[in-house]
């Protein structure tokens, strides 16, 4: 079988284990009834996921031009706390900007390689942390827009890391932490606006990846530079493709690549 289409982040399903998906324009890859199989991946061009041209991808699946004016890449996406909507300051479009700033957004623990803050908004619960490659996640403060969010994050920061190493991720170098206990410890540094939307009474959320063999040193795949790969998919976790000589593909940082895929 011969797929083409262009690369976008795997479509999950939470069920044990993980269930993905990659979904081109005509076809739906079940990536699950891929593993333990060879598979061979082949660049052959580029898709912003904006414009749809064939321009290098600069960043987040989009060309330069697109990323520096699309309001889905403003830099409140990556930086929360810049979210401006709900005073009705606008960045690049306040209809856009107001649609997905106001509405509930979580603040979050989860633990992919050690414990980390994160964002989201609800609607991605557990979704964010699938992507991610946690094993378990907790949520810490439900609020109603990404500004609440944001500040919560910045402040937390400063207790708890914000960054997961995806090499100890995928080697599943990880322990079990309590995270109830760490959002109990973290509780007293949220700032006062988002103190009233603390979460005292939910569980952690496990998540099980499809995984057969960690890979001992994982080296990334970059289709820039070799464009034509082919390995036995062993596992799924996070967004990365676990193949069996150490290689992992992370699929949503190729976002905008447009490939052939045979197996
Ligand atoms: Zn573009």
């Amino acid at each position: 079988m011969v797929y083409t289409g262009v690369l976008t982040k795997m479509q999950t399903e939470f069920l044990e284990p993980i269930q993905y998906y990659l979904v081109f324009k005509n076809d739906f890859i079940h990536v699950n009834q891929l593993l333990n199989k060879p598979i061979d991946i082949k660049l052959i061009g580029h898709q912003c996921l904006s414009c749809g041209l064939d321009r290098p991808i600069y960043r987040q699946g989009f060309c330069k031009t697109c990323f520096f004016n699309q309001p889905l890449a403003g830099d409140w996406i990556m930086r929360p706390e810049l979210s401006t909507a709900h005073l009705g300051i606008e960045d690049r479009d306040l209809e856009f900007e107001k649609q997905v700033q106001l509405q509930p957004h979580i603040v979050y623990l989860a633990n992919s390689s050690n414990v980390k803050v994160g964002v989201t908004r609800k609607g991605q619960v557990p979704t964010r942390w699938i992507d991610q490659g946690a094993h378990e996640a907790i949520e810490i403060v439900e609020v109603p827009n990404r500004y609440l969010a944001g500040i919560t994050e910045v402040a937390l920061k400063e207790h708890v890391a914000d960054k997961t190493n995806w090499r100890t991720m995928l080697k599943n170098d990880i322990k079990d932490e309590d995270l109830l206990e760490w959002r109990q410890k973290l509780k007293q540094y949220i700032p006062e606006e988002a103190q009233p939307y603390f979460i005292e009474n939910n569980t952690e959320t496990h998540i099980d990846f499809p995984v057969e063999h960690y890979p001992l040193k994982p080296k990334s795949l970059n289709l820039s530079k070799t464009p034509h790969y082919s390995g036995k998919l062993v596992g799924i976790k996070g967004q990365y493709l676990i193949f069996e000589d150490n290689t992992v593909f992370n699929v949503r940082a190729n976002e905008g690549l447009v490939v052939e895929l045979s197996m």
